[in-house]
């Protein structure tokens, strides 16, 4: 009988996460945890980093674990500034207790501005030393709106991400 109690040996799972942040007086972006000169901030009550940010939820959600905002509320003063690596990191623990490891990650900056360029391999790198993975299992996308929407009215900035967990055979 194939039931969902005859689960297989390996268990694949996927889950999404989405991100918005609107820009504000400043001078710097925080992008995967790399500080981009800009002239603009964004409104967060964290650092406002939409990639790490989106990216917890997409974890979060591959393995059934609410969301971003349900493990740090952002009227916690804990949080206040607070550098969302820290977010990442307890995030890819919450996984490992519970027996998943990370099989790769796929992310999409939408943004007109800042360019991500050359930060764009600093941030592949904290993310990889974040989850403990190799670079080859995170990869970073970044798009324009074509002018459209808030986004292309430069009114913000947006993320989305995508994570492929495991759970490993006991
Ligand atoms: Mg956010």
């Amino acid at each position: 009988m194939n039931d969902q109690n005859s689960a297989p040996l390996t268990t694949l799972r996927i889950g999404q996460g989405y991100d918005v942040h609107a820009f504000c007086p400043g001078d710097h972006v925080v992008l995967g945890g790399v500080s981009i000169p800009y002239k603009l901030g964004v409104q967060a009550h964290s650092d406002g980093d939409v990639v790490i940010h989106s990216l917890c939820d997409a974890l979060l959600g591959a393995a059934a674990l609410g969301d971003i905002g349900m493990h740090f509320p952002d009227t916690d003063p804990r949080w206040k500034g607070v550098d969302s690596r820290h977010f990442l990191r307890h995030v890819r623990g919450l996984l490992g207790e519970r027996g998943f490891s990370i099989v790769n990650v796929d992310i999409t900056v939408l943004a007109d501005a800042p360019r991500l360029g050359s930060h764009r391999q600093v941030m592949q790198a904290n993310l990889a030393a974040d989850l403990g993975l190799t670079t080859d299992r995170v990869n970073i996308k970044a798009t324009t709106t074509e002018g459209l929407g808030f986004i292309g009215r430069g009114e913000g900035l947006a993320c989305q991400a995508v994570a492929m967990i495991q759970m490993s055979a006991k």
